[in-house]
């Protein structure tokens, strides 16, 4: 850079173009406060592509100095993804540097940032009684506040955000336009004067004239009832998390009898009143992004018992808008919330206020409200600690839609994601946007979220996609949407997809092989695989190895019953014959016999019971098995509920036993079945019914199931590398949000020095998929071009 500005230093005048998240950080203050300091002349602005400068120095120097500080000096949250510069034809008159209103380009290709939480200045404003932002609600700066929830098109301007209806006062303007104020340019800039305030809504006793919204809302929590708050990215559902009267009426009214509950608490001190916090999980509690982070619950543990059953972490955030703060800060409130999506059963999150008078007025006693308008809803982040690295469960607020990037430029593409955990990935040349949380794609509601988050996407990115990718499975909504398109369409395997976001996070470059634990994904034979071993390229995969095929008796119901996948399980392992009544385990001869006989002779007949080789069926038929639970009410719980039960027998270094335990060296749970591996599941499970007959707890049969499973994926894998040559290993699929399964298997393999990789800015569950569709979609699609010289889908 510098050898080129001296070679075209005739008129030290610049045109430098910067790409990445440069709007809405407090990027052209830094710029006009930089650039009167080193005396350069010009100007800046926000184009549709970027930031623009123009700018001319008094001598060489200075000019080397702008260009090296805007990418060394730049504010803490502006991500700079490119910084192209030419010499200007034309010098510039020298009168000063000015800030220049915005201009549409076209083909945007700025980053909007993401909502940022409350920062540590603007905090400590909300508690001076001095400051013109005293007790306001909705204070923000550069540094913080909402984004990419109130945005509605690009550039990120006020006219451009639901802030447009706020005109502000004289104080805001002069801020606004004080290049030396922290507010300079903060889009959504407000004071109580001017700005959007809350409102306090109470069906029973009125619109209280007599209360302030925050006292209400106070007081209504005190009192145990359910207050809809109207957040950042759309409603929480709150209530007192020290009363279990409170939280049983929440689990109630929601249909939610047993999902954890994440919980809001002010500041660190309480948080460790109920939980461990380590370093790390400090850090990630107060991060920017301010996610929802899984704790260890303190022993004993102080909070209603009815937050959490069983698992031994709870769901914790830090508040990240003012009028939360606020809130806590009100006398009489209690100091740990219950704050949970505002939602009813199966819908996505409510953002607008009719709308959730409307429909959380059956769950809510009470609602707060503001009327900032939520462009795009939003929900909150969710991620955890696992071995010193971060693993992130639900990436939306926070983290969405800073851009993802790849090295190789791809088409503009759109991966539409799989069923379970939808998120959508719209992405060109070496930028790919990755949706927000949308989640279960099966009804109307959660499919409109997609059409207008999508739709949204769209609009601020201004990608026409021109290839669609999309799982194998032909009738997720997904892919029928993709289907009618009329754009060429790639159908990418689901757990070559997994595997393909840990690669593309890592920027590997293959062949890795790729350990893919998971719940369902349709394979190319036609069966359910989820528990695969896959020697995968960004465009293809093979299957080296999985878990021995289970039956699933009754198809999808198996999903919510483990006790079917319990029998099937031992209908397997006794040579596919219904295991004998007079040694069948307690806990699945406490089922109601009349129902054992029909799974049964279904499982005989081998009648409506598809063939599936998903690990999460594995770990359900264990939990049956161990008397975990026999019938599930959400996604998932037969297996946290295992891994929770496991985890209570596991010491700090437990996972040096998975050797001894699971005598890998001379035992090799694996055989060859129709040219691929197949990891002998019903093998384990035997040993699981012996370990209990031997007289082991429930717990420590669990964690011997684990160990277990780890101890054959990696003796398997070993010689796998060693075969293949392969030394790089990536974990995917939804059981790797196991963490015993995580760091045993980290454990494991990193002895036999492998290398391992797993998800830690994007999700090792389905929330992925679209990012690895829309990689390797992408690439067949370039390849496809390149070497066939016309389009293939496939
Ligand atoms: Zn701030
Ligand atoms: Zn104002
Ligand atoms: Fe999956």
């Amino acid at each position: 850079m510098t050898n080129s500005c001296r070679k075209n230093s005739a008129s030290n005048g610049f045109e430098i173009l910067i790409q990445g998240t440069v709007q809405g950080v407090g990027f052209r203050p830094f710029v006009y406060n930089l650039a009167r300091r080193l005396k350069i002349a010009g100007s800046v602005a926000n184009t549709g592509d970027g930031v623009r400068i123009r700018a001319m120095a008094r001598d060489q120097d200075s000019l080397d100095a702008f260009l090296a500080a805007l990418r060394h000096e730049a504010p803490p949250l502006a991500v700079i993804t490119g910084l192209r510069h030419q010499p200007l034809h034309q010098p510039l008159v020298d009168d000063g540097f000015v800030i220049l209103a915005s201009s549409t380009g076209q083909g945007a290709r700025t980053a909007l940032p993401p909502d940022i939480a409350l920062c540590d200045d603007c905090l400590r404003e909300l508690f001076d009684p001095a400051d013109h932002r005293f007790r306001y609600p909705f204070i923000n700066c550069t540094n913080c506040g909402p984004r990419f929830s109130i945005v509605e098109s690009i550039p990120y301007d006020r006219r451009h955000t639901s802030m447009k209806s706020f005109a502000m006062c004289p104080t805001c303007t002069a801020q606004y336009q004080d290049p030396g104020d922290r507010r300079f340019h903060a889009q959504p800039n407000a004071c109580a004067d001017c700005g959007p305030g809350l409102f306090w809504h109470d069906p029973g006793g009125g619109e209280g004239a007599t209360i302030t919204p925050l006292t209400g809302a106070a007081a209504a929590l005190a009192a145990d009832q359910v207050v809809a708050i109207r957040g950042l990215g759309g409603f929480h559902l709150a209530v007192n998390a020290h009363s279990s009267t409170a939280v049983r009426l929440l689990r109630r009214r929601k249909g939610r009898p047993d999902k954890p509950l994440a919980v809001m608490m002010p500041d660190l001190q309480v948080i460790r009143r109920h939980c461990l916090v380590s370093e790390k999980e400090e850090e990630l509690l107060r991060s920017p992004v301010h996610p929802i982070v899984l704790l260890k619950k303190n022993r004993p543990f102080s909070l209603a018992d009815e937050l959490v059953f069983t698992i031994g972490e709870l769901g914790v955030m830090l508040p990240y808008t003012p009028f939360q703060q606020l809130l806590f800060a009100e006398p009489g409130c209690p100091d740990v919330l219950v704050m949970t999506s505002g939602n009813a059963a199966g819908a996505p999150i409510c953002t607008a206020n009719d709308d959730a008078i409307t429909r959380l007025s059956p769950l809510a006693d009470a609602f707060l409200l503001h009327d900032r308008e939520i462009v795009t809803r939003v929900d909150d982040s969710v991620a955890r600690i696992v071995a010193d690295r971060p693993q992130i469960f639900r990436r939306a607020r926070g983290y969405v839609p800073a851009p993802l990037t790849v090295p190789w430029p791809l088409p503009a593409v759109l991966g539409v994601g799989g069923s379970q955990k939808n998120t959508f990935c719209l992405g060109r040349e070496t930028s790919l946007y990755l949706s927000q949380h949308i989640g279960d794609l099966v009804d109307l509601e959660s499919s409109e979220f997609f059409l207008e988050s999508l739709a949204h996407f769209h609009r601020v990115f201004q990608i026409e996609p021109e290839i669609c990718c999309c799982d194998l499975h032909p009738d997720y909504l997904s892919s029928r949407y993709g289907a009618q398109l009329g754009i060429p369409l790639y159908r990418i395997q689901h757990h070559h997809a997994h595997a393909v976001a840990v690669m593309a996070e890592h920027g590997l470059d293959g062949p890795v092989l790729a350990v893919v634990l998971d719940g369902t994904g349709y394979g190319p034979d036609g069966t359910v695989w989820g528990g695969e071993i896959l020697l995968t390229e960004y465009t293809d995969s093979t299957r080296l190895a999985h878990l021995e095929q289970l039956p699933l008796p009754g198809g999808d119901s198996c999903a919510s019953e483990p006790w079917r996948m319990g029998l099937a399980a031992l209908f397997a392992a006794h040579d596919h014959r219904p295991w004998p009544e007079n040694t069948l385990p307690g806990a699945l001869k406490a089922i109601d016999a009349r129902k054992r006989r029909v799974v049964n002779s279904m499982l005989t007949a081998q009648f409506n019971s598809p063939l599936t080789s998903s690990c999460g069926r594995l770990f359900d038929a264990v939990a049956a098995i161990l008397a975990v639970r026999q019938q599930l009410s959400y996604e998932g719980q037969g297996a946290s509920e295992l891994e929770a039960l496991a985890r209570t027998a596991a010491t700090a270094t437990w996972y040096r036993e998975i050797d001894t335990v699971s005598q890998r060296r001379s035992l090799r749970p694996w055989g060859e079945k129709d040219g691929k591996l197949e990891i002998y599941s019903t093998q384990f499970v035997k040993m699981v019914l012996t370990a209990l007959d031997q007289g082991r707890t429930r717990a420590e049969t669990a964690l011997y199931f684990h160990c277990l499973l780890i101890g054959a994926l990696a003796g398997l894998l070993v010689e796998l590398a060693e075969s293949t040559g392969i030394r790089q290993v990536a974990l995917a699929g939804g059981c790797i949000q196991n963490s015993l399964l995580l760091e045993g298997l980290r454990h494991t393999l990193a002895a036999d020095g492998l290398q391992i990789f797993t998800g830690e800015k994007l999700p090792v569950n389905d929330g992925a998929i679209s990012f690895g569709q829309a990689v390797t979609g992408g690439l067949r699609h370039v390849s496809c071009n390149s070497h066939a010289g016309h389009q293939c889908s496939g």
